[in-house]
């Protein structure tokens, strides 16, 4: 194995925790979910059960189940006849999200949620130490910012309750709420344009509200020097750091050239600050302030004096409370009392409220420490944490800076950042005009494992790259020539399935070694193993794809990994077709020829494990072999005969299960028969 060679870089930890994000509450999983992170997840979660065993891995998500946009959506609910409540709301969008998940094959640890049993109130209870902790260690921060109140219905409005246009010169959104639009465009609550409030549709005023922030500025140089960590970090994508510098840049303010002679006119009023003429096509000079501060009391300055401008991003106090009904109680802390948690903040601490359910929960020996330190605390430990891109600031900024002011040793994460999926080439989302398949229906097309291949084959960690399912597929295709109808590609017998291309890999290649081992087995042995052993050179060879794989898994790039598996595994084919001919007339070599093609197949069905674990699990059960044993890595350079051996059988007399005609251990969909 590669951690016992010289290679130091690739060496694994004794526990690793898994985090997938929480899919949000008001909703069913979309394709982005599935194929966007939990099938990588999922992957990496599944090679480090079987890398450095089950009892050391721990894969959590749950629905992230308060804020805005679940009152919103279970109000709409209800005034189209539902009676449930929220709760039951949350919980049956949870029931499907879970369900969706097990369908493809998504081996979570604990799918719980935030507001949900059995997480609830383990997640409470760390919501309730995390905010004084912070406020015992002085990072906390009162703020006062402008809300929108109800005067009709007598409450504060929040996100989604308040409906209006997006204040974005040509921003083209077609709702926009009380602090951004449907876009992603984020403003002050003031600069809304014709705010109605969607409970009364009554105009709702602007209020001053004071909440808790947290002091997020404070820890500017902690965060330069963990980017300086990543940088050099073989598992941390240049993603990640590059997104996470931008937000580390001082405070700036941009103005337009037009505005020099104005600026010019105000700027000794302003806090001192240092000036950057425009550089080469830029029509902008900017301004840049010591703190936060000073550069909020610059804004404040220039608007007064009409002159428009843009800010940089920056670090800034991050909000932590609010007043919402729908969240987790915030401990009254000074006058500040009632007052729940805002859905962001809470939704970074609940992968620990989860590993503490989890622990707490699961049958005894289960995992190799019931203690949470164990798995987030301790020098032993790594947590992989997957995410899109969106997410980076908040993953891989605000987190880091929570985890050291809390102070409570825990570890820094390893953040592992896609970028989008796209549908159809084009970016989706459920509020969006076009709309992503949701992952369920999906699987009227396909098979979970000819999903998750095709996913893991897209190198997400490299760029932006299309999903594009032929049966979703609308676009004109071609114009019949006799009839002038326009054929669509899904309808277009000629065009072939993008999402197709590694299910031939499967079910050509793959399954073609292990049917060709099976059923020449069953032919020449009386489905009894070789008993010779095979060629050295081709020992070698598994270990040497063996070790490539492990070392493309330690980095994170599950496209490279499974890329070698496929390889090997054409070459193992080529390889087996030539000897078993060669050998036709010949029992030692045809047996010779078996035992080599039998070598490479227990090499790709444990690779490919992570990848398609009910296929590769079949393989294994029908050699007759424990799961446990086969994919278990103390065991990945050992062959079949040496596998049987742990089992107390002798590997002369152990059979194999006989496979039945034109057998398919990774069977097409149904559609596609
Ligand atoms: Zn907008």
């Amino acid at each position: 194995m590669a951690n016992n060679s010289n290679d130091t870089q690739v060496s694994f930890p004794k526990r690793v925790v898994i985090t997938g994000g929480m899919p949000y509450g008001n909703k069913h999983l979309h394709f982005g979910h599935v194929g966007g992170m939990f099938v990588e997840a999922d992957f990496f979660a599944r090679f480090y059960r079987d890398r450095i065993g089950e009892e050391n891995v721990i894969f959590v998500s749950g629905t992230d189940c308060y804020g805005s946009p679940i009152m919103e959506g279970y109000r709409g609910r209800k005034e189209a006849g539902y009676t449930g409540s929220i709760e039951d709301y949350v919980e049956e969008n949870h029931r499907s999200q879970a369900q969706t998940l097990k369908d493809y094959g998504i081996s979570l640890d604990l799918f719980s949620g935030s507001g949900l049993e059995p997480a609830k109130p383990f997640h409470a209870k760390l919501s309730r130490e995390v905010i004084e902790r912070l406020y015992q260690r002085g990072y906390l921060m009162k703020c006062s910012t402008k809300q929108f109140y109800d005067t009709k219905a007598h409450q504060f409005l929040n996100g989604r309750q308040v409906v209006g246009r997006c204040p974005v010169k040509g921003c083209k959104s077609e709702k926009a709420y009380a602090d951004e639009c449907d876009l992603g465009h984020q403003f002050d609550p003031e600069e809304l344009i014709t705010p109605v409030s969607q409970l009364t549709g009554t105009t709702p005023e602007l209020r001053p509200v004071e909440n808790w922030y947290f002091n997020l500025p404070a820890f500017a140089d902690d965060l330069k020097k963990l980017v300086d960590k990543w940088d050099s970090d073989p598992q941390i994508r240049p993603l990640v750091t590059k997104t996470v510098r931008e937000s580390l840049e001082p405070p700036r303010i941009y103005i337009q050239e037009h505005y020099q002679e104005t600026f010019d006119a105000i700027k000794d009023k302003l806090p001192p600050f240092k000036y950057f003429a425009p550089e080469g096509n830029q029509k902008s000079f900017s301004i840049v302030f010591n703190s936060w501060q000073e550069r909020d009391d610059a804004r404040t300055i220039l608007e007064d004096a009409d002159v428009r401008f843009r800010t940089g991003k920056t670090l800034l106090p991050f909000r932590l409370t609010g007043n919402i009904s729908w969240g987790v109680p915030a401990p009254d802390l000074e006058d500040l009392k009632g007052l729940t948690l805002w859905c962001w903040p809470e939704s970074l601490w609940a992968p620990i409220s989860f590993t503490q359910t989890l622990l707490a929960t699961a049958a005894t020996g289960r995992y190799s420490s019931t203690d949470w330190h164990d798995w987030w605390c301790s020098k032993d430990t790594k947590v992989f944490q997957f995410m899109g891109q969106d997410n980076i600031n908040f993953y891989c900024v605000t987190q880091p800076a929570l985890w050291e002011a809390l102070d409570w040793g825990l570890i820094q994460d390893t953040p592992i950042a896609d970028y989008h999926i796209l549908f159809m080439n084009k970016k989706a989302s459920s509020s969006g005009k076009i709309k992503p398949p949701m992952a369920e229906d999906l699987l009227n097309h396909y098979t979970a494992e000819q999903l998750r291949t095709h996913w893991l084959s897209l190198a997400l960690d490299q760029k932006a790259v299309s999903f594009s399912p032929k049966p979703y597929d609308t676009s004109v295709s071609h114009t019949d020539k006799k009839t002038g109808e326009q054929i669509l590609t899904k309808d277009d017998p000629r065009v072939a399935d993008p999402v197709l291309k590694e299910s031939a890999f499967l079910t050509n290649i793959f399954n073609r070694l292990a049917r060709s081992c099976f059923y020449g087995a069953t032919r020449a042995l009386d489905n009894h193993l070789p008993s010779v052993d095979p060629e050295p050179e081709v020992v070698k060879r598994c270990n040497k794809v063996t070790e490539d794989f492990e070392k493309a898994c330690y980095h994170f790039n599950s496209t490279k990994a499974l890329t070698i598996a496929e390889d090997f595994c054409r070459e193992a084919n080529k390889r087996w077709t030539k000897e078993s001919k060669t050998a036709k007339e010949d029992p030692k070599g045809y047996e010779q020829a078996l035992s080599n093609a039998f070598r490479a197949l227990r090499t790709v069905t444990l690779l490919m494990h992570p990848v398609v674990p009910k296929g590769c699990e079949a393989i294994a059960e029908h050699l007759n072999i424990p799961t446990e044993v086969f994919f278990s890595w103390r065991h990945a350079e050992e062959g079949l005969p040496e596998l049987v051996q742990y089992t107390g059988e002798n590997a002369e007399q152990h059979e194999i299960t006989p496979l039945p005609p034109r057998f398919d251990f990774f069977e097409r969909h149904e559609s596609q028969r």
